[in-house]
């Protein structure tokens, strides 16, 4: 089976009607890019780049940052790539940052909301990455937004940053594209908002699902609520989906939803045409689109949204699963 997953390797992600699917990779950092190319991303739609802050005593510098990012761009060699600013708090604490223990870790202090409390930090690796721009095709994504002034002040920011290295006689891009992981549902039900300001927007089911379910991802006890077949996760990611569709800006997952082939036609019958995951999920999600007639998945869209309950659609999508094998 493996072997035949990698006759795909060179092969189109395309359905059977030629809709033609994006297949990005998720990345914790320039040593997953190898698997990556090899498995034939179309580029990155995830660079998680909290890894540099990770495991050490002192916060990463800007030239440091800035040879990470231009390595992953450079070897992309103009593909795009997706990098994600600093997501710390919640799971991701770093002992470098001296964090504040909280109450609620996954409710307080992380994401964006950490950034624009420490700005210098968050200045240097827009430093970095505006200086890395110039050698590939970058794109900037923020994390756990959930309101529109909270990007608008993360816009403006990176547009200081910007203006201050060109003042500085740096080369910067001229077009870096600015979009927001949609994990929060405040953010998902406001798509149509952000679809005025924002250039992309890409959905992280990890986030969104305990968000929506108010279930710690990271608790065992409640693993079994933590559930992706939700029909308020769905009816989520439909909105959002639609709703950005609508203000025709892109649309991308990044969660690992995007990478579980049980989702994949479903996801595509809700419209989506772009999916970002782990390297080594990325045949099989390939194999699944291959397969696809684009009025069965539509279908199957309809008959999932109709359904009431996670066991339900768990049951629907398996089984649809099982027959395409
Ligand atoms: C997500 O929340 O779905 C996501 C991709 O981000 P992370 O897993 O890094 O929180
Ligand atoms: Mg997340």
């Amino acid at each position: 089976q493996k072997k035949e997953l990698f006759s795909l390797k060179g092969l189109a992600a395309r359905t059977k009607n030629g809709q033609t699917i994006k297949l990005l990779a998720n990345i914790g950092g320039p040593w997953e890019l190898p698997k990556a190319l090899e498995y034939g991303a179309d580029g990155i739609g995830l660079y998680r780049t909290e890894y540099l802050f990770l495991n050490r005593e002192t916060l990463p510098t800007e030239e440091e940052q800035f040879q990470a990012y231009k390595e992953v761009l450079a070897k992309m060699e103009g593909k795009p790539v997706v990098i994600r600013t600093i997501d710390i708090g919640g799971d991701k604490n770093m002992p470098a940052l001296n964090l504040e223990p909280e109450m609620n870790p996954f409710l307080g202090c992380r994401g964006i909301r950490f950034c624009l409390k420490n700005k210098a930090l968050f200045t240097t690796q827009l430093r970095a990455l505006y200086r890395a721009s110039v050698h590939g095709q970058l794109k900037i994504m923020f994390p756990m937004i959930s309101s529109l002034e909270e990007f608008r002040a993360a816009v403006k920011c990176a547009e200081e940053v910007r203006a201050e290295l060109i003042a500085e006689g740096h080369s910067v891009s001229g077009r870096v594209p600015i979009g927001i992981m949609v994990e929060v549902p405040s953010a998902a039900i406001i798509t149509d908002l952000f679809a005025k300001e924002v250039d992309f927007v890409s959905i992280g089911t990890n986030d969104l699902i305990q968000y929506t379910l108010a279930v710690d991802r990271m608790n065992k006890q409640i693993s079994h609520l933590y559930s992706p077949f939700h029909p308020a996760v769905l009816r989520l990611i439909k909105l959002v989906i639609d709703q950005a569709r609508k203000g025709r800006i892109e649309v991308s997952m990044c969660g690992e939803m995007a990478g579980d082939p049980r989702f994949t036609s479903l996801l595509i019958g809700l419209g989506l045409e772009s999916f970002s995951m782990s390297p080594s999920a990325l045949l099989a999600v390939k194999k699944q689109i291959r397969a696809l007639k684009n009025s069965t998945a539509k279908a199957l869209a309809k008959k999932v949204l109709a359904l009431s309950t996670a066991e339900q659609i768990r049951a629907a999508l398996e089984d649809k699963e099982e027959r395409s094998d």
